[in-house]
């Protein structure tokens, strides 16, 4: 069984995250999205919410299972028994910081990360971007699954 694990805050998931873990799960047995649980970082939807929206929105693919870690994810990594971490890289500003991030993963514990070039598309998208975006009335639909849009939209009403 070829695993691997595509980890991240998808507070909430856009389009982007979707277009990755969509083109990741085509090269393995199973894709397992790890939501990270961050209390120290205030999120708009809760570790719960998050799972179900990527549970929902990555139905069809057929081999994507969601879970949640905390702590580091090379420990995650070694308990699930997955080799390798696929990242999104946006921007050349993204490389900076997950060449650190892959190499001391490495050093600590031999799991790999694969590096997959963002669709154009959605090079410019982030989770906080989007809610900002949303968050003063700005249009998201197109950047997000129809149901992120409406469950974002809900909250950001209050
Ligand atoms: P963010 O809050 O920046 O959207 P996350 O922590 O949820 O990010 O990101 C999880 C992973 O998804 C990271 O590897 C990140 O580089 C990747 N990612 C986020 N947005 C995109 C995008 N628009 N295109 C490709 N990869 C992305």
């Amino acid at each position: 069984m070829r695993r691997v694990v595509c980890p991240g805050s998808f507070d909430p998931v856009t389009n982007g995250h979707l277009d990755i873990i969509g083109r990741t799960s085509r090269l393995y047995d199973e894709v397992v999205v790890a939501v990270l649980i961050n209390i120290e970082k205030r999120s708009l939807f809760t570790v719960d919410e998050r799972i179900e929206m990527l549970q929902a929105v990555t139905k069809e693919y057929g081999n994507i299972r969601v879970e949640k870690f905390h702590g580091l994810l090379v420990d995650f990594c070694r308990q699930q028994g997955i080799p390798a971490i696929v990242k999104g890289l946006r921007a050349v500003s993204d490389f900076d910081y997950e060449l650190q991030m892959a190499q001391l993963n490495y050093r600590m514990s031999g799991v790999e990360t694969l590096f997959m070039s963002t669709n154009p598309e959605y090079s410019f998208l982030s989770s906080s971007r989007l809610k900002e975006i949303a968050r003063y009335g700005g249009d998201v639909s197109g950047l997000v699954p129809d149901l992120v849009h409406q469950l974002l939209i809900e909250r950001l009403r209050g």
